[in-house]
């Protein structure tokens, strides 16, 4: 009988993972089976883009498994049954389950609605494809005139907001936030963050909280109206309520809480990766949501599977956060160094150079994902006859 491993999810997390598990373990004992709601490989740090206008390039995940043996699922995961060690999926033959014996879980994480009365209703977010060409074709049929704001003050609103307003100059595109535009950002980074605004005709309202959204305009803390006939919310991520209904221990956000060998506290043969992982860093503080993130969550997620189910040492992956790269449109980005507090760095890479290391990066990344197994030692691990469950993790 062979050991069912499932992965939820196909992003950056769960395709490097399942090719990764494809490559090290031997599948006359091992049935991996990965489960996506789309049939692609979805370039998330690319969906701003996608959103104001341009085109993705399409990676089906049946050609980035080909040859791995890896059983590809196109189904949307509704619940998972830690208790009895089920999935449920729908896809458009109907309702479905999948039994597991280790789950890998993947799934992501979307927009953060904070309880905000309309954002559901009325307002467009670009953390997901669906959402982003939805976004699109409200701006196909805006043209050339029209108001877009977008809300939030991190690196989504920043993104979406820069790429809408270069991808379209006919549309008024105006930011609001809470806090400061950038306000974490060194003082090199953020002149030249509200220099990049500037040229752009972004206007900007800081110290500004968005309460609720119109179909027409939004309505801020004070009273204020804003216009608007595209409202973009990009207030931060939260994990897909799935993970806290299927009686796993998460965070308030969401988050599934993990140990160092990113297994669920409460359900051990459940483990975590990417956005959906509540990890602490190296530097003690929450890993943010991001790509970077999902890299090494993964590696570490793997190598306990592995280690776990095969009797081998597990190696501790280093758990650290170097920075941020924030693209302002497609000629010009800010890499924003952090220190191990976190703490941005007085020094930053503006500019065109910027742009481009950022869009080196993540074409990398994305054939990387592409081709999950490529230049990986093949071992074949067989499973371990008497499962011990390694205690501990030692360093890489
Ligand atoms: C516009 C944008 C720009 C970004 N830019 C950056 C950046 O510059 N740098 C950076 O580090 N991070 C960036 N991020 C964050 C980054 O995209 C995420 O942190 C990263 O994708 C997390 O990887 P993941 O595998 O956890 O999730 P994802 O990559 O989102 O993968 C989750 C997968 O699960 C699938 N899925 C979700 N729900 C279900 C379901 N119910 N059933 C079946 N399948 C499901 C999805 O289709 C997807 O394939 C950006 C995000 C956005 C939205």
């Amino acid at each position: 009988m062979q050991h069912r491993i499932v992965v939820l999810g196909a992003g950056y997390a769960g395709a490097f993972s399942a090719g990764y598990l494809a490559r090290q373990l031997h599948s006359d004992d091992f049935e991996i089976t990965v489960v996506n709601a789309e049939p692609d490989f979805v370039e998330r740090l690319r969906l701003h883009q996608l959103a104001a206008g341009q085109d993705l390039r399409h990676r089906p995940l049946a050609e980035v498994f080909a040859g791995t043996d890896i059983r590809l699922r196109v189904a949307r995961v509704t619940q998972v049954d830690a208790e009895h060690r089920t999935v449920t999926v729908i896809d458009g033959e109907g309702i479905d389950r999948l039994e597991y014996d280790t789950l890998l879980y993947t799934l992501g994480s979307t927009a953060a609605d904070h309880g905000v009365p309309g954002v559901n209703e009325h307002a467009f977010h670009v953390a997901a494809r669906p959402s982003a060409l939805r976004l699109r074709a409200r701006l196909d049929e805006l043209g050339e005139d029209g108001k877009v704001l977008v809300v939030g003050g991190n690196l989504t609103a920043i993104e979406a907001a820069t790429e809408i307003a270069e991808s379209r100059p006919g549309l008024r595109v105006s930011l609001a936030t809470s806090g400061e535009l950038g306000g974490w950002l060194g003082t090199k980074a953020r002149r030249h963050l509200l220099r990049a605004f500037d040229r752009l005709g972004i206007a900007v309202h800081e110290h500004t909280t968005i309460e609720r959204v119109e179909e027409a305009s939004a309505v801020a803390a004070d009273g204020t109206v804003f216009a608007s006939d595209a409202t973009v919310w990009a207030a931060g991520f939260a994990v897909h309520p799935i993970a806290a209904a299927s009686g796993l221990e998460v965070v308030a956000n969401g988050q599934i809480t993990v140990d160092r060998q990113m297994r669920s506290v409460s359900h051990p043969d459940i483990y975590v990766a990417g956005d959906s992982a509540f990890v602490i860093g190296e530097n003690g503080r929450p890993l943010p949501m991001s790509c970077a993130s999902a890299g090494p969550t993964s590696k570490q997620a793997t190598a306990a599977i592995i280690g776990n189910l095969t009797g081998r040492k597990i190696p501790t992956i280093t758990m650290s956060y170097v920075g941020n790269h924030i693209s302002l449109g497609r000629k010009d980005a800010i890499f924003q160094p952090v220190d191990g507090a976190a703490r941005s760095k007085s020094r930053a890479l503006c500019g065109r150079t910027a742009a481009r290391v950022k869009s080196a990066i993540l074409d990398t990344a994305a054939w990387a994902l592409s081709h999950p197994t490529f230049g990986m030692p093949s071992h074949k691990y067989r499973l371990a006859t008497t499962r011990e469950h390694s205690p501990d993790v030692v360093a890489a």
